[in-house]
């Protein structure tokens, strides 16, 4: 989408902002490696210090960029929270959390690595420079480059207070799923109160289309356990006479789609934020490959709901998938029972503004209403689901970023979804904000993965994207 208003940025303010980061380059590549040097795992309980050692790294970094509250709070199991606020003097200012993490992925396998994972180095690379590192990328890169893009916005404006109210909420336990920190969210809601949450942990499409993420995909999932006679019968004297719970597994789990791929659960797509035909042109301007994109499924064809392109339906269009199926006999050779059980793993991908709690019931129903007699059906879900997210391309708060990032990268911005889930719904629901997408990654950082590093250019243009984004925003109306 091209931009729909003025910049509040002018080419003056835009050039001070380069120098400034061109002139701190090497300062913020020296930072990073020493903050990169800290393995901060917190799914490794041998690691647990080391975290609270990332945490007081990061915030020793917020003190010392001029940040007049830096505060660590400890959730419920320990994980380290770096809570930072600065606010304008500008007291109309809109409020800003900055949301990202300070804990790593662990680096097993080891042996798969070509360097140290904790022992960051320069290296070039195809798309320039490159800093090697666990957590370079994913999320330590994208996290500091926050102080050095509020430095940038500071020397560029002469200001001696951000143009917004600045709040970061760095988190320690991101990379084991967040399990405390909703908690710690609501008993902080007082000191974390804002206008718009800014989420850091993320990236581009590709290297040269730029874009922000504008939706994710919920999730619920849940094992299905299906129990028909209290011995494995023989077939021959009992088979076609009494319900075999994996026939009627397989059945059940056939009905829950249609020829057309759609889910079958009652009600299933009664919430479900119908694509615009705007959504729909600005997913089909992404470079995109149907052919490409199987040879990294490692699959021989595309597969899905009819209607949708693969990026639809990976981004915007609620998915069923069984992920287990098992029971009876598995073992060598042939051994004719009709057996005792029968089980399944299901999950569902959920789109805005579906609700997990409503999925789950309604797969409660279904698997109620078609069960035969003679089989006891037990579904247990893996706790509450993750809720999806989406905000809309026009809320003013993404017009402000995509300016931000086209007076970064000269360059026009479009919008991605993610197919996979997070606590962005919860922390947007808990803090009552929109929540907006800075990243600045790319899909080859190989975040997660061994070999982890970061286009240091690109967090770079994350600095400066965040330099002019408090602007654009403070220049709103009214957020
Ligand atoms: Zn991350």
């Amino acid at each position: 989408m091209s931009q729909n208003s003025a910049s509040a940025v002018d080419d003056a303010r835009r050039d001070a902002v380069r120098t400034f980061l061109e002139a701190h380059k090497d300062e913020f590549v020296a930072q990073l490696s020493e903050w990169i040097r800290i393995p901060s795992v917190w799914t490794d309980p041998e690691r647990r210090d080391d975290v609270q050692r990332s945490a007081e790294w990061f915030a020793a970094a917020a003190r010392a960029t001029g940040f007049p509250t830096v505060e660590i709070w400890p959730a419920s199991d320990g994980a380290p929270t770096v809570f930072a606020e600065w606010p304008s003097d500008n007291p109309n200012a809109p409020t800003v959390v900055v949301y990202g993490h300070h804990d790593v992925q662990p680096v097993d396998p080891v042996e798969q690595w070509s360097f140290a994972p904790f022992e960051p180095a320069v290296v070039e690379g195809p798309d320039g420079d490159r800093l090697l590192g666990r957590g370079a990328s994913d999320d330590k890169g994208m996290v500091l480059y926050h102080l050095f893009g509020l430095r940038a916005n500071l020397a560029a404006s002469g200001r001696t207070s951000p143009p917004v109210h600045l709040k970061l909420l760095i988190e320690g336990e991101e990379e084991s799923g967040s399990p405390a920190f909703p908690e710690l969210l609501r008993a902080k809601r007082d000191r974390l109160g804002c206008d718009v949450i800014v989420v850091s942990d993320n990236g581009h499409y590709a290297a040269g289309v730029i874009t922000t993420c504008v939706r994710m995909r919920g999730l619920t999932d849940c094992q299905i356990d299906l129990h028909g006679p209290d011995v494995d019968l023989h077939s021959g004297s009992f088979g076609g006479s009494v319900p075999n719970p994996l026939t009627v597994l397989t059945h059940l789990l056939a009905g829950l789609h249609d020829a057309n791929n759609h889910i079958t659960l009652e009600g299933f797509y009664d919430d479900v934020a119908p694509l615009t035909d705007v959504e729909r042109d600005l997913i089909a301007r992404l470079p995109f490959d149907d052919a490409q994109w199987l040879e990294t499924a490692e699959s021989r064809a595309t597969f899905g709901e009819a209607g949708y392109t693969t990026l639809e339906r990976i981004w915007a269009r609620p998915t069923c998938e069984i992920h287990g199926v098992w029971g009876g006999y598995m073992g060598p050779g042939h051994k004719t029972i009709v057996p005792t059980d029968a089980h399944a793993k299901v999950s569902f991908r959920l789109v805005a503004n579906q609700q997990p709690l409503d999925v789950q019931a309604a797969l409660h129903a279904y698997i109620a209403a078609n069960v035969p007699d003679g089989i006891t059906a037990k579904v247990e879900f893996f706790g509450d689901g993750v809720r999806p997210y989406l905000v809309p391309i026009d809320d003013p708060t993404v017009q402000a970023l995509v300016r931000a990032l086209g007076r970064a990268y000269d360059d026009e911005v479009l919008f991605t979804g993610e197919g996979g889930s997070g606590p962005e719904a919860d922390i947007a629901e808990i803090l009552q904000a929109p929540l907006i997408f800075l990243g600045a990654g790319l899909p080859t950082d190989r975040v997660h993965a061994p070999d982890e590093h970061a286009v240091i250019s690109v967090l770079l243009k994350g600095a400066e994207t965040a330099a002019y984004l408090w602007d654009e925003l403070a220049a709103l109306p009214s957020v």
